[in-house]
């Protein structure tokens, strides 16, 4: 290990929830990573400490002009005990691409390795073993210079905490109902659509909202210019099996470049599947529904890794997809994904990483 973490081990272990439902990002663990940076001084003081509140000046310039990126990936515990992550390296990069954005100096991305490293394997007694269940992790960013005025921080922090997630799935693999929304948009290029960023989500949560009022658990986003071409659906992106093409929309700058998109494409080229990465229209999807040939359709993400899509409504059109059950692929994904993930398949492409002291 390269860098020094200073590490307060906790004094007041709390107790870990037991087996049953744990719902999303409630529950954390007992220690927590932080680093600060100071203009002129550089990020420094990486330290692990116990899990607690932290106090920000009322003037922090992330209250007031949003200046923060964060990050999400999953630690898994194999049936042999060992501790994966998946692919962090991707998580990692592209924090620094959301940090460079906003405007936010870039991490070392060592240190942040090792602070992922070093945290979870401290808390590694909370990783859930139970099927389907993992420990999320989540890095962040933000701005604290005490300071009312538009122009980059000169202070931050970042911190790492963790989260027990039980599992996603809890009668297997569901599909969702989906409305294709016609007014708001995400982000549109040139914009911050690429960058996990805290305003995308902020100004999704009306859509959200609306969506679920009219009894979808979902928003399929449409770009912000034509209001025609496929985005992605609510904060994962999404992928349409067209007869024997799969189609995702290529990364056009207002799309987030995945990590699950990226793993679901090579798998699909390793299986000799054909993909496409394009602009692709609502009309096209509306098109493919009337003649037969939209077989199936899913989102991807860390939290859920596949989301089958069982309904989309557009105009006032629902367009029920492979019967509003999960279709064949995107089982063979969701299964070959998690598969590898928590050890139990082979990983061909080299996506995990044992963590070890
Ligand atoms: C995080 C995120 C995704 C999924 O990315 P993964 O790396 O696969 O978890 C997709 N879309 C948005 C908007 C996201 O924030």
């Amino acid at each position: 290990m390269v860098h020094t973490i200073a590490i307060e081990p906790t004094t007041n272990k709390k107790p870990k929830p037991s087996g049953e439902r744990l719902e999303f990002g409630t529950v954390f663990t007992d220690h927590m990573f932080m680093l600060d940076y100071d203009e002129g001084k550089g990020w420094h003081d990486p330290r692990i400490v116990p899990y607690q509140p932290i106090e920000l000046d009322p003037a922090a310039k992330v209250f007031h002009y949003g200046q923060t990126v964060f990050e999400g990936l999953k630690a898994y515990l194999t049936e042999d005990q060992r501790t994966l992550l998946f692919r962090p390296n991707k998580n990692i990069e592209r924090l620094n691409l959301s940090n460079h954005r906003l405007s936010i100096p870039a991490l070392d991305e060592e240190l942040v390795m090792q602070a992922i490293s070093e945290l979870v394997l401290i808390d590694r007694d909370w990783i859930p073993s139970e099927p389907g269940t993992s420990l999320y992790i989540r890095p962040f960013v933000f701005a604290t210079e005490p300071l009312l005025g538009v122009a980059p921080s000169r202070q931050y922090k970042f911190m790492i905490i963790l989260s027990v997630v039980g599992s996603y799935y809890q009668e297997g693999i569901n599909p969702v109902s989906i409305y294709v929304e016609p007014n708001y948009v995400r982000a549109v290029t040139g914009g911050v659509g690429h960058a996990k960023t805290a305003g995308n989500y902020a100004a999704g949560l009306k859509a959200q909202e609306e969506a679920h009022e009219k009894g979808y658990s979902q928003v399929l986003w449409l770009d912000g210019v034509h209001r025609k071409y496929i985005e992605e659906v609510g904060s994962m992106n999404v992928f349409f099996k067209l007869g024997d093409t799969v189609v995702t929309p290529a990364l056009n700058g207002s799309i987030l470049n995945g990590v699950t998109r990226n793993s679901v494409l090579e798998l699909l080229r390793h299986w000799n599947i054909p993909v496409e990465e394009r602009a692709l229209s609502i009309d096209e999807i509306a098109e493919a529904h009337r003649s037969g040939q939209l077989i199936e359709a899913f989102g991807t993400g860390t939290a859920a890794v596949i989301s089958p899509i069982g309904a989309l409504e557009w105009q006032e059109n629902k367009m029920v997809i492979h019967g509003g059950t999960t279709g064949e692929l995107s089982k063979r994904v969701y299964d070959t994904i998690t598969g590898i993930q928590r050890g139990t398949m082979e990983d061909p492409f080299g996506w995990t990483v044992e963590l070890s002291r």
